[in-house]
């Protein structure tokens, strides 16, 4: 699961560090937020694939978090995965209602955990929660960081391994490119919005190496998409 960030936001650290430990055993980036208030911040940062939610929180609820996830668009389809203690057993509807993906009772153990978040992204983005993914053919490994396309292997740089695994994430769908640079260089980053053709052109360059025909389609003033084969 290489590639896949995650937020935990959590305010018990001896919680939030196991949790991080073990998600990051497993690949997963992980970042964590130890209040409503930060969880929000590191959000608008640097949106993660997946968010797992304590109930209680300081300052905003995790409830509260997960309504106004919810209500932006660029948010709306953020997984979330929320965390209840077991006093809190009637809350877990209202959970469900405030549009949590799913919902954990605590103590629970790392592994179902694990199991959970798999569990969502998989059904939410099939494309990330494989270590693999082949769209056409073109094969991306994000353990090995390998790319192979008809058996022939491809060399990428890191912002093209990244562009690429971005884009076959989602094939046929066109991205501009701020939003192309806000998922690979992140939003935080100041980078020209033309240093994404650039990468883009590399990127093109290097899965045409054996004359196999350009899987990127340029969408005049509108952004890049990769077609499935
Ligand atoms: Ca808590």
């Amino acid at each position: 699961m290489a590639g896949t960030h995650i937020l935990i936001v959590e305010d018990e650290e001896a919680l939030a560090t196991l949790l991080e430990y073990n998600l990051g055993k497993e690949s997963f980036e992980v970042a964590i937020a130890g209040d409503g208030e930060e969880a929000l911040l590191k959000i608008d940062e640097r949106a993660p694939d997946l968010v797992i939610l304590d109930w209680m929180l300081p300052k905003i609820s995790g409830i509260e978090v997960c309504r106004r996830i919810r209500s932006k668009p660029e948010t709306r389809n953020m997984p979330v995965i929320m965390l209840t203690a077991r006093s809190e057993e009637a809350d877990r509807i209202r959970g469900l209602d405030t549009g949590a993906d799913d919902y954990l009772t605590k103590p629970f153990s790392t592994n179902e955990l694990i199991a959970r978040v798999r569990a969502v992204l998989r059904r939410i983005r099939p494309g990330l929660a494989e270590d693999k993914v082949t769209v056409g053919d073109i094969e991306i490994d994000r353990v090995s960081h390998r790319v192979v396309r008809g058996e022939k292997e491809i060399h990428l740089g890191p912002t093209e391994f990244r562009l690429l695994d971005h884009l076959i994430q989602h094939p046929g769908r066109v991205f501009s490119r701020e939003q192309l640079l806000n998922a690979v260089w992140g939003s935080d980053v100041f980078v020209e919005v033309r240093t994404v053709d650039v990468h883009i052109g590399r990127l093109r360059k290097a899965l045409n190496k054996y004359k196999q025909g350009d899987p990127i389609r340029t969408v005049r003033s509108a952004g890049y998409a990769l077609d499935a084969g």
